[in-house]
């Protein structure tokens, strides 16, 4: 499992600005889909190989008792969560009483902490974080989140010090995975379904489910075969049924979504009919998204609604899912089965999609038809000229486009090739990107 990095410090020492410095080629990827709410507060990177969830905790100030209170509670358990933890303190206006206070809470943590020393742009590195090693957690690193200086570098520290092969203690996952197994994980905000899901998919007739599942401290990993087939559930809403919470407020965990993402093939992702679409589901969505991982969009509690009721529904999808228009819609009752039995094929031609060979001729053809039909526009007087492309990866597939001012291409035009590939190749299930390199 993907290390959970927290980025805790006071407000404005440049939290949130180190946070996009750390999710942005991620979030670059979804820059081109208008409609996708961005999570400000949960993201994934990568550093070379290794990905890794940053949480942005928000402020923790000076003022525990007051408007601050529910913010820092949100804060503290986020460090809870967390396996590491980036102390982030302002190099310009030196340790500060929230800072001493914050460390002391740190260092009783008992959790790796870096302490990083922001704004050290334009100031002598020494002098800003000489104030710094008071603090007593070792020794200040010097960064400038507003310029990306340091933050690489940073990062490879963190990294290099935790643990290869990440786990953190409660996460140790003993489960007997079958060879080649499609890992599914079943996602989506409280009450949509989840566990009604999970409960009826293993009790699916040709469904063999092993009696050994296995449990981090986030999800149940479920090992099963269908039709000869090996999958693993990665069942999220399984710890809460295990204890028994019968909390009146879901306590939602957002990492807990996004390591199940990370480790899964496929995400089945279930939304209610009856509720439409809110931002917690755009933020997951958007997370599946970035993840690059093949993707069944579920819509439970289709039982008992009318018809004027689901063409509303279907409607709003439509609307507000546009930029989801590659994954398969299944509208199912958890509670009744309906529809249920069909996610399983769903997911086999999804991951299917995600892991094919695109061979270079038809790619090149399609392109060239593509072109035809729609001339990419002018820019700065002169037209845009797309030559060749070929694939550049797969799961998801990546398809390499090259020409001149290829970085000039509106958004528009980038949609209407993705979509000219997707549905001449049948690339239904799983996310494309596209990467347009120049050749001027
Ligand atoms: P947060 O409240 O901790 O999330 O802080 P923000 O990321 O919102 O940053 C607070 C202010 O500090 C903003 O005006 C940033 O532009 C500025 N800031 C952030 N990083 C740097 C930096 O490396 N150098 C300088 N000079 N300013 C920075
Ligand atoms: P979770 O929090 O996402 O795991 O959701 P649950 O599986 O606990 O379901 C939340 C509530 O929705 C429960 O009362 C379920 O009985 C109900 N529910 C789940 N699936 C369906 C469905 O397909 N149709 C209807 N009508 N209710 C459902």
């Amino acid at each position: 499992m993907d290390p959970v990095i927290a980025l805790v410090g006071r407000p404005n020492v440049g939290k949130s600005t180190l946070f996009n410095q750390l999710t942005r080629s991620r979030d670059a990827l979804v820059a081109d889909h208008p409609g996708l709410t961005r999570d400000r507060q949960y993201g994934v990177g990568k550093v070379g190989e290794r990905p890794y969830i940053v949480v942005d905790t928000g402020g923790l100030g000076d003022d525990p008792e007051g408007v601050e209170a529910g913010m820092r509670a949100q804060a503290l358990a986020a460090i809870e969560e967390a396996d590491a933890i980036l102390f982030m303190v302002d190099g310009r206006t030196g340790a500060t009483a929230a800072d001493e206070e914050l460390a002391a809470h740190l260092r009783r943590q008992g959790k790796p902490v870096w302490l990083v020393v922001n704004k050290t742009d334009g100031v002598d590195h020494r002098l800003a974080t000489a104030d710094f090693h008071a603090l007593g957690l070792g020794e200040p690193l010097p960064i400038a989140a507003a310029h990306g200086r340091g933050v690489a570098g940073l990062m490879d520290r963190v990294l290099d010090e935790l643990p290869e092969d990440f786990t953190s203690a409660h996460d140790e996952l003993q489960v007997e995975e079958a060879e080649g197994a499609t890992r599914i994980a079943i996602v989506g905000r409280p009450n949509v379904g989840k566990s009604t899901l999970v409960n009826r998919l293993l009790g699916e007739e040709r469904v063999l489910v092993y009696d050994m599942p296995g449990t981090t401290r986030d999800s149940v990993f479920i090992p099963f075969e269908r039709d000869d087939r090996p999958y693993t559930l990665i069942d999220t809403a399984g710890m809460r049924r295990r204890a028994r919470v019968r909390e009146t407020v879901e306590k939602f965990s957002v990492i807990q979504t996004l390591k199940a993402i990370e480790a899964a093939h496929v995400v089945i992702l279930v939304i209610d009919a009856r509720e439409g679409i809110t931002d917690q589901d755009t933020h997951l969505i958007g997370h599946v998204l970035k993840s690059g991982r093949a993707l069944v969009l579920a819509v439970n509690k289709w039982d008992g609604l009318n018809a004027d009721k689901r063409q509303a529904v279907k409607t709003g999808l439509d609307r507000k899912l546009a930029f989801l228009n590659f994954a398969r819609r299944h509208f199912i009752s958890a509670l009744h089965g309906s529809g249920v039995g069909l996610l399983f094929g769903a997911v086999d031609k999804a991951l299917e999609a995600a892991r094919r060979d695109l061979p270079t001729p038809i790619l090149n053809e399609i392109l060239s038809d593509a072109v035809a039909a729609h001339a990419p526009p002018l820019a700065q007087g002169r037209r845009i000229k797309l030559r060749y492309v070929h694939q550049g990866g797969k799961n998801p597939p990546v398809i390499v486009i090259h020409g001149n001012q290829v970085q000039k291409l509106p958004g528009a035009y980038k949609r209407y090739l993705e979509n000219a590939f997707r549905d001449e190749l049948d690339l239904y299930g799983t996310p494309v990107r596209l990467e347009f390199r120049s050749g001027e």
